[in-house]
C-alpha cells in the first residue's frame, strides 16, 4: 500500500479523485501527484494540482511533506507550461481554510490563464 493510499479518507472529493472513484480530466499523473481541470472553470485555462496524500490544508502540512509540496509546485510550473501559459503567465492559488473560500479540504493549487486576470490590488 502506498502512503497516498494508507492516509486516504473515505469522504474526501479529491481522493476519490486520485483513486478514480469520481471522474475528472486529468491532465497530468504520476506516483505523488494529480493534475486535472477544474470542473467550474473561472478562467480559460483552469487546472487543479492535488498531492495524492490526504492533506487538507496548507495548516496540516509538515516538515515531512517539504519534498513532497516542492514537487507538487514544480508540476504546477511543468502543467501550465504545457497548457502554454509560460510566456504569458499564470496565477498559482491556494485557498487556505473558510476565509479564503477553500470548499475542498484536501490540499490543491489552482492554475489559472489564458487572459487578463483581474488585478489582486486594483
Ligand atoms: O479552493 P477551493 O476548495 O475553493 O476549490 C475547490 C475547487 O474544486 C473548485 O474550483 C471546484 O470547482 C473544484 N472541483 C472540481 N471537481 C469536483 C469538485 C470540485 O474541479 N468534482
Amino acid at each position: 500500500m502506498t502512503l497516498w493510499e494508507a492516509r486516504s479518507l473515505p469522504d474526501c472529493l479529491f481522493c476519490k479523485i486520485v483513486e478514480g472513484t469520481i471522474p475528472a480530466r486529468k491532465v497530468f499523473e504520476d506516483e505523488s501527484v494529480v493534475a486535472f481541470h477544474d470542473i467550474q472553470p473561472q478562467a480559460p485555462v483552469h487546472l487543479l494540482v492535488i498531492p495524492k496524500k490526504h492533506i487538507a490544508t496548507m495548516n496540516d502540512c509538515e516538515a515531512d511533506d517539504s519534498a513532497l509540496l516542492g514537487h507538487t509546485l514544480l508540476v504546477a510550473q511543468r502543467i501550465a507550461k504545457e497548457a502554454g501559459l509560460a510566456e504569458s503567465g499564470y496565477r498559482l492559488v491556494n485557498n487556505c481554510g473558510s476565509d479564503a473560500g477553500q470548499v475542498v479540504f484536501h490540499l490543491h493549487w489552482h492554475i489559472l490563464g489564458g487572459e487578463k486576470l483581474a488585478a489582486l490590488n486594483p
